[in-house]
């Protein structure tokens, strides 16, 4: 197990950058933290709503047409913020242009990832951002009305989202003929009831048309057949937030924020075994071994045993592969991984991985919404598994059998969270397997 300083070290004596204080970001998405003001006026004042006026051309320019504004969202390499890091420029040009009746944009804020808290927190502090880059998008692709579908357990967050839609709405940034031009758009929230599934795009659209919170087959995909039958682009929270200063900038300084195909900067919100816990906003490419400083380190000083990158269904990297990363979508994938929706935790050297697995498995097979077999059952089979080993009555041949039925749900099920189920299994197995055979041997010992 790698002690933090040592692979600090290793970084510095590669010449690897490890310290970004001296980079320039402007922190846009996570602004209104500091001044702790999330109202319009200060929103204003560090810039808002300059890119809406940019593009609807009142700001003394031309404006820009769609097709501008998304070159400039693919020339930015900002890639979906929800976790599947989909390219936000590409999404948006997928969607129909001379479609004769209504389209519609919605946000996703249904954050139900365990470990992420991010979107919150740019609702909370920075709202105006969100709702500016919806505008931005809502224009860009020809919708004229938008929802943000907001998570369920987080009522403060759509009240404050509720208050800032009010805000722009009398300041003329939203309704009809936004600030005296000829682009309409109408902008409502809407409060979830607390289901994981609901932040899967197409079960949060059933959700806001007022049905049971499912999945849908795709084909056809949002882009053709998304809310009420008419083509849907879905974004999440920090996608929109990220928006306006792509405008305003460009979308080559943004992607120089980051990295080749890893454009700006990302919100981490780190957890688990760190000394501060809490969101930092880095470049895309930012060493991990920089996020953990920055969140004061592992716990107590113990060494790093594991580190979970990107939410709960994302799989575990031991720390000897996490420390030699950085933080960026095609890092993360390489060592095995995924950087999901940025939520990184971290596990010093007493952390049980039976136990660590117990615990995810148990809420997968919770949120389960039942429609498909090898996620109804396969999710069930797989806790059950899980939790005989962890209270001693594991058998030799679970190990086997549970990297059976993980594979078996992989890739056969309607959404993706029968994956999401699966992957942290595999993983655990992969990384730790010694762990789960020490249980089952003490567990047969014990019988004999
Ligand atoms: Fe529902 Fe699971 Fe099938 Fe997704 S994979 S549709 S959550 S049963």
């Amino acid at each position: 197990m790698a002690r933090v300083q040592d692979i600090l070290a290793q970084f510095q004596a590669k010449g690897v950058e490890t310290c970004f204080h001296d980079r320039h970001i402007d922190p846009q998405i996570y602004a209104g933290l500091n001044g702790g003001n999330w109202g319009l006026k200060d929103y204003e004042a560090r810039g808002g709503y300059q890119a809406l006026r940019k593009i609807l051309g009142q700001d003394g320019g031309a404006g820009m047409t769609q097709d501008e504004v998304i070159a400039e969202l693919k020339a930015s390499s900002l890639r979906g913020r929800g976790g599947a890091g989909f390219p936000t420029g590409l999404k948006w040009s997928f969607m129909p242009r001379n479609f004769p009746g209504q389209k519609y944009l919605v946000c996703n804020s249904d954050e139900g990832e365990p470990g992420t808290f991010k979107d919150r927190d740019i609702l909370m502090h920075n709202p105006h951002a969100v709702i500016e880059g919806m505008a931005i998008a809502a224009y860009a692709m020809g919708a004229s009305v938008g929802y943000n579908y907001i998570h369920g357990e987080i009522f403060q967050v759509y009240e404050r989202f509720e208050a800032a839609i009010e805000q722009a709405r009398e300041a003329g940034y939203l309704g009809k003929g936004v600030m005296g031009s000829q682009f309409d758009f109408e902008l409502h929230a809407h409060h979830g009831f607390g289901a994981y599934i609901c932040g899967e795009e197409t079960a949060l659209l059933e959700s806001l048309e007022g049905k049971k919170g499912q999945p849908r087959f795709k084909p056809p995909f949002p882009a053709s057949f998304g809310l009420y039958g008419k083509p849907t682009t879905i974004n999440n929270t920090e996608t929109f937030a990220a928006t306006p200063w792509i405008i305003r900038n460009g979308g080559q300084a943004y992607l120089e924020c980051g990295k080749p195909n890893n454009g700006g900067t990302k919100i981490f919100s780190i957890q688990g075994d760190v000394e501060r816990p809490g969101n930092y906003e880095i470049p895309m490419g930012t060493p991990f071994a920089k996020l953990l400083e920055l969140a004061g380190g592992v716990r107590g000083g113990k060494p790093l045993k594991a580190v979970i990158p990107g939410g709960s269904s994302s799989p575990v990297l031991p720390a000897e592969i996490i420390m030699q990363c950085t933080m960026d979508y095609d890092s993360i994938a390489k060592a095995g991984s995924m950087l999901g929706s940025g939520a990184v935790m971290v596990m010093d050297d007493s952390r049980d991985m039976v136990e660590t697995l117990q615990r995810l498995s148990y809420f997968y097979m919770h949120e389960s919404c039942g429609q498909c077999t090898p996620c109804r059952e396969g999710t069930g089979w797989l806790w059950r598994m899980v939790h005989r080993i962890q209270n001693g009555q594991g058998r030799p041949e679970d190990l086997d059998k549970l990297d059976n039925v993980a594979e078996n749900i992989m890739g056969r099920t309607i959404c993706a969270l029968g994956d999401a189920a699966a992957m942290p299994v595999r993983a655990m197995l992969k990384h730790f397997r010694h762990e789960f055979a020490a249980k089952i041997e003490a567990a047969v010992k014990a019988a004999a």
